[in-house]
């Protein structure tokens, strides 16, 4: 097996803008990263898949996490979206919720996410651990999803501990901005989503653990690895000697550990990372 120097190859970044052709002359070095990734997912018997809030942007839904992501008119997250501010003003907060609520409602999962399910289906998928709380890996197909973030598909009362579908609350909240109550205490429901200053879900996270310990090549996609306990992930499977694979249009602080950076749109390289798997498969 040839190694390529990707870390030669990538692209510089920065703030400087080159000018067409540069872009062009750059192209063989990109499909000589995509063709060293198909490699890489080839030749692994497991893969762990990592993917963070760059995987659901095509699908039109803003990383939550990120301020003045254009929703919520410079509102700071980590105030509104945190388990503080539930309790202090749970109105605020579902004001706050409300335009990403309706956006993961109507929102359809990507070519990003359905290469996933493929890849899945090739037999290669150990997990997909998520930062996401929008399911659409789940509505794509995917089937063994760890969610470390947790999701919206049910609330809780912090009163009394009732736990309800969230579809029957949500709907009349989004709708005509019905405050989630509990049915039992009158309390406002939260979200099973992990907001600011809430521990993570500890199955999840023991999961995506023992898979970044399992598996021989990690797929990163869309997550800028800046928020625990995610970010340690591609370094402790690293650690154990699998090789790992970033999809992701910005910077990370483990680039340096990557194998391989593909910086284009997720929504056009996944598929095309799958299909070559597929086609190496003769499938
Ligand atoms: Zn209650």
């Amino acid at each position: 097996m040839v190694k390529l120097s990707v870390k030669d190859a990538k692209i510089p970044e920065s703030s400087v803008h080159f000018p067409w052709f540069v872009h062009v002359l750059f192209r063989r070095s990109d499909t000589a990263r995509l063709q060293y990734a198909v490699q890489l997912l080839r030749q692994a018997g497991s893969v762990a898949v990592l993917t963070g809030a760059g995987i659901s942007t095509p699908s039109g839904i803003p990383d939550f996490r990120s301020a003045y992501s254009g929703l919520w008119n410079q509102i700071d997250p980590m105030l509104a979206a945190s388990i503080w501010a539930f309790y202090d003003q749970p109105e605020r907060f579902y004001a706050w919720m409300l335009p990403l609520a309706q956006r993961i409602l109507t929102a359809l999962p990507n070519p990003a996410h359905l290469a996933l399910v493929e890849l899945e289906r090739l037999g290669k998928v150990e997990a997909v651990i998520t930062q996401n709380i929008d399911a659409l890996h789940q509505r794509a197909g995917s089937r063994r999803v760890l969610e470390l973030h947790g999701h919206l598909r049910s609330l809780t009362c912090l009163r009394c501990g009732f736990r309800g579908d969230a579809e029957p609350f949500l709907q009349p909240f989004v709708r005509h901005n019905h405050l989630p109550r509990c049915p039992e205490c009158a309390a406002v429901l939260k979200p099973d989503a992990v907001l600011f200053g809430e521990p993570l879900p500890e199955d999840a996270v023991l999961a995506a653990q023992e898979a970044a310990l399992r598996c021989d090549v990690m797929l990163v996609v869309g997550s800028s690895l800046e928020v625990m306990p995610a970010a340690d992930l591609p370094a402790l499977a690293a650690r154990r000697g699998a090789q790992l694979i970033f999809a992701n249009r910005g910077l990370t602080p483990y680039d340096h550990l990557a194998d391989v950076i593909l910086e284009e749109d997720v929504a056009w390289t996944l598929p095309r990372l799958v299909e070559g798997v597929r086609d190496g498969e003769g499938r």
